[in-house]
């Protein structure tokens, strides 16, 4: 994995401390992350600095969000080749019911191919069940 100052410096982001903080966090989770996650984890930080963060990082193809029916949105960081101008995050993601974490599945499913024409911006696929974790 690259290291968060990389990534950083490869999308032309500023590494300003928190930033550093913050992406080798989401880095270090087997899981995507919610904004409430990250405040427990930076109490020290307010909640706008974190928001703005993630903003920042969504915006330059550092991390994806993503909606899996809770009620905030999760952020992971992107796997494929992302940049500012578009995600290819085209991967599903699994919402397990036992601990409510929410996984990329990069490799695992892929999804569809869409038919010429069709620019796909966003997509959601969100499987739920139980995750390898909590099922031993
Ligand atoms: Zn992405
Ligand atoms: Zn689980
Ligand atoms: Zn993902």
């Amino acid at each position: 994995m690259k290291s968060a100052e990389n990534i950083l410096a490869q999308k032309g982001i500023r590494p300003t401390a928190m930033r550093l903080l913050i992406l080798e966090y989401l880095q270090e989770q087997p899981a995507a992350s919610g904004l409430s996650a990250l405040e427990d984890a930076f109490d020290h930080a307010d909640r706008v600095t974190i928001y703005r963060t993630l903003k920042t990082f969504e915006e330059n193809g550092v991390v994806h969000k993503i909606i899996d029916g809770s009620d905030e949105a999760k952020y992971a960081v992107c796997f494929e080749d992302c940049d500012e101008s578009h995600h290819n995050d085209m991967h599903a993601h699994f919402k397990c019911k036992a601990c409510h974490e929410t996984f990329c599945l990069p490799d695992a499913v892929r999804l569809p191919l869409f038919p010429a024409g069709f620019r796909v911006d966003e997509i959601s696929f969100i499987a739920s069940g139980v995750c390898p974790r909590c099922k031993s």
